[in-house]
């Protein structure tokens, strides 16, 4: 018995063969990967900056692990553009510090106590919006003998985090600024519908933002650090951010924030590819189902080809029945439900098609294009989440200056203090 175990020899032989046909293609997967193309994200960061006022920050977004492109190539190829990054946790925040980002880090959301320790050592900036949270940090950053960062958030129309932008909180930031370790460096808000057409609500977010900071000032509380911008704002209104910093996410990975913001203000290039592969092409006869349910039966012999993905890895399963893949730079529909690891298509009209060929899902193919804008619309799903949902089976292809720039596998992933 060899390492493989319960593999009889023909199947071990099979494996050989699948190794020799991934490494002709020089991508080292055989069952499905996602490219990102950092070119793209550096691209997006130089189109973003050039429709901004000279001299505005930028902060990249790289919460749920960059959108699901990664957060540390990301950061590592945008590093000389930003000011300093946003993530969504403390194990985000300190993530990123293990892979070697200097530069500031801010924490989006609230921030559990048990965190503060760790947080204030590694100079991570975090919200605050309440008088527990900055008297904890306070005391946390005193017993440490450091300078505990925090940004102020203000809630000026999402009603999500952040102290209302009146008087009386104006009040609360200012003490909150003279407690003893504690050193406000930052002041933001968050717009909640910058990205439609209609910008009433964004200006009104606008005036309370600005409103807030005067009655800081006349506090006596100056804050270097301002930023209110996300894509949209960047994208729509470049004006609003001049002498402040912008927040860039969805628009880094080149994705627009919504269909309705003015896409020829910024031109963006979407960064991530999805690829899978066929692994079977049969023939099927009228009458034959395919896939759980039986949504979908042929009504005439058809050629059909399995593909090597499902909603397991993070491909929506809303796809079923409606969407397409492209095979030899034509679109092949999606024969009824997508599966946890595999799904059907169509190939009757591709002839070509062979098992071990690419399958792309999102990306490029020949003169076809699969967006995930398309995906979204086709399932009734959210672009957003298309991409921070693409999964930890799918291992990342990280694509820079032409070449293969390396690999993230998710499954060389370790279990700590496991107890079995
Ligand atoms: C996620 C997030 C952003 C980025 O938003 P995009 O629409 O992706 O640009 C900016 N600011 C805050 C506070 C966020 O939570």
């Amino acid at each position: 018995m060899d390492r493989y175990g319960n593999m009889d020899g023909d199947q071990v032989r099979e494996n050989n063969r699948t190794v020799e046909s991934s490494r002709a293609s020089k991508i080292p997967y055989t069952r499905v990967y996602a490219t990102v193309d950092l070119d793209a994200v550096v691209y997006n960061m130089e189109r973003m900056k050039a429709n901004l006022a000279k001299g505005t920050g930028l902060m990249a977004v790289v919460k749920t692990d960059g959108y699901g492109h990664g957060a540390a190539p990301v950061a590592w190829a945008v590093d000389s553009y930003v000011e300093m990054y946003g993530v969504a946790s403390a194990e985000e925040a300190l993530n990123l510090k293990k892979h070697g980002i200097t530069k500031p880090i801010l924490i989006l959301g609230p921030v559990h106590d048990s965190h503060y320790e760790k947080l204030i050592e590694e100079e991570v900036r975090i919200p605050v919006f309440t008088w527990e949270q900055a008297e904890r940090l306070s005391r946390q950053a005193v017993s440490l003998g450091k300078d505990a960062y925090i940004h102020l958030v203000a809630d000026t129309g999402m009603s999500r985090i952040g102290m209302r932008p009146d008087e009386k909180s104006a009040g609360l930031a200012a003490r909150i600024s003279r407690l003893p370790g504690i050193c406000a460096e930052g002041l933001f808000t968050h717009f909640a519908r910058a990205d439609e057409e209609d910008k009433t609500s964004t200006y009104r977010q606008m005036e309370r933002y600005k409103n807030f900071v005067e009655m800081l000032e006349e506090r006596g509380l100056l804050i270097p650090v301002k930023h209110i911008s996300n894509s949209a704002g960047i994208i729509d209104l470049p004006e609003l951010s001049a002498g402040f910093m912008v927040r860039a996410g969805i628009s880094m990975y080149g994705l627009y924030p919504s269909g309705q913001v003015k896409k020829e203000n910024v031109s963006l290039k979407p960064a991530m590819e999805l690829k899978s592969f066929i692994t079977y092409i049969k023939g099927i006869e009228p009458g034959d189902e395919v896939s759980y349910g039986g949504t979908f039966a042929a009504k005439e012999s058809m050629r059909v080809a399995t593909v090597s993905i499902g909603y397991g890895d993070g491909y929506p399963r809303n796809q079923s029945g409606k969407g397409r893949v492209l095979i030899h730079g034509k679109s092949a529909p999606i024969l009824g439900r997508v599966c946890m690891d595999q799904m059907i298509v169509d190939v009757s009209h591709i002839p070509e098609a062979e098992v071990w060929d690419t399958v792309t899902l999102i990306g490029t193919d020949g003169e076809q294009h699969i967006s995930v804008e398309e995906l979204a619309g086709t399932g009734g799903g959210f672009h957003y989440e298309i991409v921070c949902d693409i999964g930890k089976r799918v291992p990342r292809v990280y694509r820079k200056d032409g070449t293969t720039a390396g690999t993230k596998d998710y499954f060389q992933d370790v279990y700590e203090d496991f107890v079995r």
